[in-house]
């Protein structure tokens, strides 16, 4: 799976894209990420956003950027009529845009070889690149962020998941098998502020049937 991100702060992904299970697939090229920042095709002295048409406090990036930087995007996959081919996609970052689930990132790990993420900042993008290039706009949750970097790093962290290969073979089993985000370690039991806290007894039973059950809720 390709990822390419339009965005006007690559550097955000930096650490992010180096560590763990990201960092990791990226290493065995079961992931790989590009960067087209629209800053690189502003005219010198010229600003990446400009006063919205209509009035309103905030700015609004310039369409021109975005589409060139959109240019620069290279897939195989091309064909006519569908910009990019059926087996890519172009996602607009967007407060009111459909919302992702893991539903969303199942599907798109399957059905897709390339995804185009375009960030938005300040007061987002001018609304023509969404029209032109025909972008689905995503929603990761029903709050504003600064900006659409880190609805970026979430989608990527979400689909690569789902890709074969980047969880290990175990902890994809499990995942797919029963997954709870209720976990426990050592030690048994937890002294902190003079109270005790155990690890639930059906966890230490051995009794594998009960603790999926356990997992599941019941
Ligand atoms: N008034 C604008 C609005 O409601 O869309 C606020 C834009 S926000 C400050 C700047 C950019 O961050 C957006 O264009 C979008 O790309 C991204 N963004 C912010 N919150 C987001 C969210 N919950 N999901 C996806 N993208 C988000």
């Amino acid at each position: 799976m390709q990822f390419h991100i339009i965005t006007i702060f690559p550097e955000m992904f930096d650490s992010y894209l180096k560590g763990s299970i990201i960092g990791r697939a990226i290493k065995d090229k079961k992931i790989s990420i590009k960067f087209y920042n629209p800053m690189d095709f502003c005219e010198p002295k010229k600003r990446v956003d400009a006063r919205p048409y209509g009035g309103g406090p905030g700015m609004v990036l310039r369409p021109e950027l975005f589409l060139k930087a959109f240019s620069k995007i290279k897939i195989p996959s091309k064909i006519p009529r569908v910009p990019l081919g059926k087996k890519a996609k172009i996602i607009l970052f967007s407060t009111s845009g459909k919302k992702f689930t893991t539903g969303y990132a199942k599907g798109a790990a399957k059905k897709f070889t390339d995804i185009i993420l375009i960030s938005g900042r300040y007061e987002g993008i001018d609304a023509r690149v969404q029209k032109i290039l025909r972008a689905e706009e995503v929603s990761i949750g029903d709050y504003v962020l600064t900006g659409g970097e880190l609805p970026a790093m979430v989608l990527i962290d979400s689909i690569s998941r789902q890709i074969p290969g980047v969880l290990g073979k175990y902890e994809s089993l499990e995942e797919e098998r029963v997954s709870t985000s209720e976990v426990y370690t050592r030690p048994e039991v937890l002294k902190y502020k003079g109270k005790n806290y155990k690890v639930p007894k059906v966890l230490l039973s051995g009794n594998h049937k009960k603790i999926d059950e356990w997992k599941k809720g019941g």
